[in-house]
């Protein structure tokens, strides 16, 4: 099957995330069968989902490894001139969910199995496919955490998130947190009897503001367009009623971080002004008084180093030259890169169609993949490296 012909087949599965990807995950390793390439699976807690990771070649050195994610984002509410899960081609365009993002990659790498297993590979490539990476790079961080405890690591990756076959560099990293506070309730004509749990919560909201106004006038970095640091509130819930001082609150929110500023600093800097201050304030009235945080996703930026191997490599194999701006989404790029896999962003298809109704990848976009993993083949059976 050749890159197109596979492609139909991976958008014919619907791997929205959190949905089960088993069939698309049994349909790839009867194609890592049919080359007699083993592959190991890393199960989500329910078992329900699966990163697959696979070597082609020496397990005993770390190669080169080609990774992207199985999931895809939601239709529901989305006006398609085409069902989405049957791709349609129209004008050397493909569109289908997924397409771009980034079921078109793995197409790529799939229909390059034959080729990688055909004759003896000099470095090896490695396969890494994760699930429910569209809610928060879930699945993938399962599968770095299993692989940092192997012997052997890949030594560079290519996580091919549409970037128009451009090498992208660095991309900002997400945390996000649900935050409940339990205060005291009474009746509002007694409110110095009772722990006011929205107004808390408002005065973390406001400590968290402010943090984002100080990073506008420092730290800034004007590759990305937002060229600092984030901080963002997306929502809150508490009170019943205004005669009522409330005694529950909860708010969520996210901070996008500059791969190169401190998240954990930043990230004690809240917790500590919650727990010192206001918790203890709110303690001192009701000792009972909680502030609870729930860590909802997490994934490191990417800020490839500009000496690492991985960019002259991906560029002495990539038909497309040049390297695209850093992006604001994220990928799984920082978490393979800080397991020490060297790693940089680059496939096929603009990020402008990602998530969107007539989701779609050219065809040219698609050639260019499958000789970038042509070239890769060919250079893998050539020279050792990285041994
Ligand atoms: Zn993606």
């Amino acid at each position: 099957m050749n890159s197109e012909e596979i492609l139909a087949r991976l958008v014919a599965f619907d791997t929205t995330s959190t949905r089960s990807n088993l069939e698309l995950i049994d349909f790839v390793r009867n194609l890592l069968d049919e080359q007699h390439i083993a592959s190991q699976l890393v199960l989500s807690e329910d078992q329900t989902r699966a990163n697959l990771f696979a070597t082609i070649g020496h397990d005993d050195v770390g190669g080169v490894m080609l990774s992207g994610h199985t999931d895809v984002v939601p239709t529901t509410g989305q006006d398609w001139h085409s069902d989405p899960y049957q791709l349609k081609l129209d004008d050397d365009t493909l569109f289908g969910r997924g397409t771009c993002d980034m079921k078109g990659f793995i197409a790529c790498v799939l229909a390059g199995l034959p080729q990688m297993a055909a004759q003896k590979l000099e470095t090896p490539i490695h396969l890494a496919l994760s699930y429910d990476e569209e809610i928060g790079c879930v699945g993938a961080r399962k599968l770095a955490a299993t692989m940092a405890g192997f012997d052997v690591r890949p030594k560079i990756g290519i996580i091919g998130e549409p970037t128009s076959m451009k090498m992208v560099l660095g991309h900002k990293g997400k945390i996000s947190f649900r935050v409940s506070f339990s205060g005291l309730s009474c009746h509002s004509a007694y409110i110095s009897s009772g722990v006011n749990a929205v107004e808390y919560a408002a005065e973390l909201i406001a400590y968290i503001r402010k943090m984002n106004q100080r990073l506008q006038q420092q730290a800034l970095d004007h590759s990305y367009t937002v060229p600092h640091t984030t901080f963002h509130v997306g929502n809150i819930s508490g009170g019943t009623a205004l005669n009522i001082v409330p005694e529950h609150c909860e708010f969520e929110f996210e901070i996008r971080n500059l791969p190169q500023d401190d998240l954990d600093a930043m990230v004690h800097d809240i917790k500590h002004y919650a727990n010192d201050v206001l918790l203890a304030e709110m303690r001192s009235r009701h000792p009972q008084s909680q502030i609870r945080f729930d860590e909802i996703s997490h994934y490191p930026g990417l800020h490839t180093n500009p000496e690492s191997g991985v960019i002259a490599y991906t560029r002495a194999i990539n038909p497309v030259d040049g390297i695209g701006d850093n992006v604001s989404f994220g990928t799984e790029a920082g978490l393979f890169d800080n397991i020490g896999i060297n790693s940089l962003v680059c496939g096929p298809g603009s990020i402008d169609q990602a998530h969107k109704p007539d989701e779609f990848v050219t065809r040219v976009q698609l050639h260019y993949c499958d000789q970038m993993i042509e070239n890769l083949v060919h250079r893998c059976r050539e020279t050792a490296e990285f041994g």
